[in-house]
């Protein structure tokens, strides 16, 4: 098959618009909308400071690596990578290398926290615990912690995240599911700036999970390219084959089921107004008294004394 736009041979079919593209213009679309969703999310006027959540997969390489095609040429917006070491052995211990060579590559700062310092665990241990809740519950919390704490430490005034459409669909419809409709109204890209939150910006919104890897191919991006042990655990998983099987048999559903959510996200956000956050013992913004975190690590802890 051959381009739609400049007649070259194609390497993609994107069925859910039925355009074919060559390497170039693939390029060009993923980058044309990775721009055009960042300006939607975010005015940079000069003087602010970006941190990235990277992992040195595939999705936060490209947010990485776009984002600071971005930012290079704009006065005084600095930018950083921030990576979490869970303490997964066999998988982020090899991750880590490709992830500081990446940064040192492109001339990023690479600023790393690890778990078992900032929590005194790790998810190993806590995997080979007798636990009610998955691996991925207390990873998810966890990391959002210590991300949300390393970004405010470096003085962040934004953390971009690496989570694309799969994943954004994914989590829209996971929430509905739940009835989990205030969640649903406090998912990102953030416009309000609540103390101690660093707002998240999601420039991969609109890319699907497949280009997200073919333009890392395609450029040459070096990513860690393997599979969590844990990730057979993860809760969405039902939701991504349900989504995945959606969208084959009605190419655009993803991007259907985001039109969707940001046409009522206005009147949900007037629904669900930003909460008022209190300031955990740990130095955390919190709904409640104690952070999410903070009541896992009760829980961790007693597990560890059982
Ligand atoms: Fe964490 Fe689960 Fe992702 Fe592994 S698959 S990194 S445990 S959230």
């Amino acid at each position: 098959m051959n381009c739609s736009e400049c007649g070259k041979e194609a390497i993609i079919l994107q069925r859910y618009n039925g355009l074919h593209h060559c390497r170039e213009h693939f390029l060009e679309s993923v980058r044309k909308r990775v721009y055009s969703e960042l300006r939607k999310q975010v005015h940079l006027r000069g003087g602010e400071r970006i941190a990235v959540a990277y992992s040195g997969g595939k999705d936060s390489t490209l947010t990485l690596y776009l984002m600071n095609q971005i930012v290079k040429p704009m006065r005084d917006v600095s930018l950083a990578a921030i990576i979490v070491d869970e303490g997964i052995v066999g998988y982020r211990d090899v991750g880590l290398p490709v992830a500081r060579d990446f940064c040192k590559g492109i001339g990023i700062e690479l600023v790393e926290t690890k778990m078992s310092d900032e929590l005194g665990t790790t998810l190993d241990e806590i995997a080979s615990m007798n636990r009610a809740q998955s691996t991925c519950t207390f990873c998810g919390v966890f990391r959002r912690k210590l991300m949300n704490a390393a970004a405010r430490r470096m003085g962040a005034d934004y953390l971009a995240t690496g989570l694309n459409l799969d994943d954004t669909a994914q989590g829209i419809v996971m929430n509905i599911f739940r009835g989990d409709i205030e969640k649903l109204a406090r998912m990102g890209p953030h416009d309000a700036v609540q103390e101690g939150l660093i707002p998240r910006l999601q420039p991969l919104r609109k890319i699907p999970e497949k280009e997200s890897l073919l333009f890392c191919i395609e450029e040459g991006l070096k990513f860690h390219d393997a599979e969590c042990p844990y990730a057979h655990e993860a809760v969405r998983n039902t939701y991504r084959e349900m989504i995945a099987k959606v969208e084959e048999e009605s190419p655009g559903a993803r991007y259907s089921i985001l039109a969707g959510y940001d046409s009522i996200r206005e009147a949900l956000r007037k629904s669900y107004p930003p909460a008022e956050l209190n300031v955990c013992a740990c130095g955390e913004p919190c709904m409640g008294e104690r952070c999410k975190a903070c009541e896992l690590l009760v829980e961790v802890r007693a597990l560890k004394g059982a």
